[in-house]
Formats: structure tokens, C-alpha cells, sequence
């Protein structure tokens, strides 16, 4: 009898308040995914945690930021107990997702360190019913001053559809800092290397061959934190006008050259339209265009910021120029109109299978057989600067090669989009082509690119 007694004492009371003891000090910590900046606090900026607990259920999350002796709290979120929720008496959540706005700037701290703290608990009864928890203390700077921003050069003479140069120092050398010049909606990079300081920036930019007088030119710097300063430099814009050009389409070109286009599973809509070939050449000029533009232009994240080019860049020897920089070309079939773009090179012709010498010093960057360009190459003049040559016959350069001004880099032909044999020759700066033509005019370098390089060498050595 005291037998049977002892063991439904024990199934019914000893192991069920055992298990429930063994549940309730579970030594499984709360686990966290949270967005935390490496060094700087952005002023402002979301951060999100994802909370996970597989014990008694989540407590408690508090998270602040303090400096010195302020201390500003984020959360403090208690999770209420309830009564009863599985094997344990804690709160039943078990995972929660949590946003909050961190805004650096708002609470009367200064620049420089500070902590930020997360702690999260459970319902555990480990450390005194304390609970498992989850803590991180991470140091974190404070930024909320704006990157100061001192522009060098003076003069700025820009030619619609052309490119130029602003030097400027950024003030004090905090890491991470990226600049350069905002043109209308186009950002481009801002360079250390021109100079031996190094809080010295070049940036060469454009003005597209559709941004006007009125376009916003600023040179731009944002820091980690995600201040941003603005500074405007005296600048003058030149307005020019570009050609318009009408190319007849003839039935002897689109037998001639869609041929050689493969567009694969594109091909099988063409067959159903009134002139497969014709509605190929839309396709071709209209979609196939922008992409290919993309790729040619591409490989400019590999520039270098090292000046490798100097003097005038060299045109294509003893030839003609078929079309210029920017022609507005509309496009007919039959005398009717068919499509219309811009031609961003400049077509010069000479004898068929002409050597073409590399337009200036560089790093061959692109090799490629890219749809309307056929066989071509990218040259790298330093600083986001690019030459590129099209419808080759040839390439006998390649990728990595350094070339000279001067060095024959292939011959031209007519792959690609091209009715005859002739280089499509272009200028580029990061990813807006601009006019050759001024790469091509001694006294255009010389006033605006030499002589402010040389203005602000010499005025940075007299300080
Ligand atoms: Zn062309």
C-alpha cells in the first residue's frame, strides 16, 4: 500500500513539479537580429530588431543611447505575464519584430561617443527570477555636423553636351566621405589622387546635350552619418546647338545588316508584323540601343584615379567626318517616319581597314563585341574619362593593356550597325557621353583642364 502511496506521489507530484522546475529555470537566452551602424550614427535611421525566444516567453527589451551622464531611452517594452502558456508561466511571445526611428540629432547630445545598449529578458527564473539575458553595448559616434566643402578652382566655362573641371577641398578628413558634383539628376564622383593632399578632390562632370542654362550645378558631400552639405561654385554655361539629320532606311541595308543581329527569342515577333526586317530595325534602334549603351559604358567603375592621358587627344588621321556629336537623326522608311536618336560619337571615315591609334594614354578597359557598336573598345584616360571606338574590323588590343597615345589599337569596318566602313569614335565621362570635339581642340585642354590644375597647384603652395 504505501508503495502504490509513494508512486502516485511521485508520478502525479514529484515529476511534474520537477519537469515544471526544469522548465521554468530554461537557460535559453532571447536571440537577436538588429541593424546596428559600425562607427557612426546616422542622424537619423531605422532600426530593426527581430527577437526570438524559445524558453518562458520575452520579458522585457529596453534600448537607449547614452553620453557622459544623459542617457536618452529608446524602448522599454514589457511583455506581461499570463498565467499559464504551455509547459511555463512567462509571457507566451515568442517572437517579435520591432522598428524604431533612431534620431541621433534630437537628443541633446554632442558630437562624439556614445553607448548604445540593448538588453532583452525573459521570464526565465535563472538569476534570481531574473531571467536569460540578452545584452549588447555598443560604442558609436555621433555625427551630426555636415562635411564642409572649399572649392579650389575658379573659372568654369561649360559647353552644353561637354564636360568640367572642379577641384575642391573637403575641411576636415573624416572617413567615408563621398563627394563629387551634382549635375541636374546626375552625381558624379568626385576623386582624390590629382593632388598629394588628401583632402583634395577632382571631379570631371558633364552637361548632358539635353541639360541647358538652367540646369543645378553643386558640388555635393555626404557623409556616413547621412549629413549632407551643398556648395555652388561660380560656373558660365554655353549653350550650342546640335545638327538634325534624316537617314533613309533602304530595303538593301535591312537585308544587308539585320542579318547579322542575333536577338534570339525577340526574332519570332518580327515574323508576324508586315516587314519583319524593318520592325527588327526598330527593335534594334529603339531597345537594343540603351542597352548596349550600358554595356559599353560599363566597365568605367574600373577608372583610375590617376591622370594618364596629357595634351590634345588624337582624331582618326586623314578622314572625313560622316556625323557629329549629339545629331538629332530621325530615321524614315519609304519617306515615312520610323523612329528618331541622338548619335552620341562622332563617325569619321577614312580608307577601309584604317589603323586607329589610341586617342590619348590609358588602360584598356573594355574589349567587346557589343549589338549596334559590333567589335570595341573602352579606353581609360584616368578619372572617370573614357574614349571608345566602334564597327572595328579588328581589335589587337586587350583587356588590361596599357596603351600610348598614338599606339594602334585595331582597324576599322563595319560591325555592328554600320552601312559602311567608318570609326564611331566617343567621349565619355562616367556614364554620359559628351562632345569629342573639345578632347580634340589644344587650347580647350589647355584653358580648362591644365591651366586650373596648375592654378590650384600654385595656390595650395603658397598656403
Ligand atoms: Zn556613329
Amino acid at each position: 500500500m504505501k508503495r502504490i502511496l509513494l508512486s502516485i506521489f511521485l508520478t502525479f507530484v514529484i515529476l511534474p513539479s520537477l519537469w515544471f522546475l526544469f522548465n521554468q529555470f530554461e537557460l535559453k537566452t532571447p536571440e537577436l537580429n538588429v541593424n546596428i551602424p559600425s562607427k557612426y550614427l546616422p542622424k537619423s535611421y531605422d532600426m530593426n530588431l527581430d527577437i526570438t525566444e524559445k524558453g518562458t516567453g520575452l520579458r522585457k527589451v529596453f534600448i537607449a543611447i547614452s553620453q557622459n551622464s544623459k542617457e536618452k531611452v529608446l524602448l522599454d517594452k514589457t511583455y506581461p505575464r499570463v498565467s499559464y502558456s504551455g509547459f511555463f508561466f512567462g509571457s507566451g511571445v515568442y517572437d517579435d519584430k520591432l522598428k524604431i526611428l533612431v534620431e541621433s540629432a534630437k537628443y541633446g547630445m554632442g558630437d562624439g561617443e556614445a553607448i548604445l545598449k540593448i538588453n532583452i529578458s525573459d521570464y526565465s527564473w535563472w538569476r534570481w527570477n531574473n531571467g536569460n539575458i540578452f545584452s549588447i553595448e555598443q560604442k558609436l559616434i555621433i555625427d551630426t555636423k555636415s562635411p564642409e566643402i572649399e572649392v579650389l578652382s575658379k573659372t568654369h566655362n561649360i559647353n552644353r553636351g561637354g564636360v568640367g573641371l572642379v577641384i575642391y577641398r573637403l575641411k576636415d578628413n573624416e572617413e567615408g566621405v563621398e563627394s563629387g558634383i551634382q549635375v541636374g539628376d546626375i552625381f558624379y564622383k568626385g576623386y582624390l589622387g590629382m593632388f598629394d593632399q588628401q583632402n583634395i578632390y577632382a571631379s570631371f562632370f558633364a552637361l548632358t546635350h539635353l541639360q541647358g542654362a538652367g540646369t543645378d550645378i553643386y558640388v555635393k558631400a555626404f557623409d556616413v552619418a547621412g549629413n549632407m552639405a551643398k556648395k555652388g561654385f561660380y560656373h558660365y554655361i554655353k549653350e550650342r546647338k546640335f545638327k538634325s539629320d534624316t537617314l533613309e532606311i533602304s530595303d538593301s541595308f535591312l537585308q544587308n545588316i539585320m542579318p547579322q543581329f542575333n536577338l534570339g527569342e525577340v526574332e519570332a515577333t518580327f515574323d508576324s508584323t508586315p516587314n519583319p526586317l524593318l520592325s527588327k530595325f526598330i527593335y534594334i534602334n529603339q531597345k537594343l540601343r540603351p542597352m548596349n549603351i550600358e554595356q559599353i559604358l560599363k566597365p568605367v567603375v574600373d577608372t583610375e584615379n590617376k591622370m594618364m592621358w596629357s595634351g590634345p587627344f588624337l582624331r582618326l588621321p586623314a578622314s572625313a567626318p560622316r556625323a557629329q556629336f549629339a545629331d538629332h537623326r530621325t530615321y524614315k522608311y519609304n519617306g515615312k517616319q520610323i523612329d528618331q536618336q541622338y548619335h552620341m560619337g562622332v563617325d569619321l571615315a577614312s580608307l577601309s581597314r584604317s589603323d586607329i591609334p589610341a586617342a590619348n594614354s590609358g588602360k584598356v578597359i573594355g574589349v567587346d563585341d557589343i549589338g549596334i557598336f559590333g567589335k570595341c573598345v573602352l579606353i581609360d584616360h584616368g578619372f572617370g574619362i573614357c574614349s571608345s571606338y566602334a564597327h572595328l574590323s579588328n581589335i589587337s588590343v586587350k583587356l588590361g593593356d596599357m596603351v600610348k597615345k598614338g599606339d594602334i589599337i585595331g582597324q576599322t569596318g563595319l560591325t555592328g550597325l554600320a552601312a559602311g566602313d567608318h570609326l564611331h569614335f566617343a567621349m565619355s565621362i562616367d556614364k554620359t557621353f559628351v562632345n569629342p570635339v573639345e578632347w580634340w581642340d589644344p587650347l580647350w585642354i589647355k584653358n580648362n583642364i591644365d591651366l586650373k590644375i596648375a592654378e590650384v597647384k600654385q595656390e595650395i603652395g603658397k598656403k
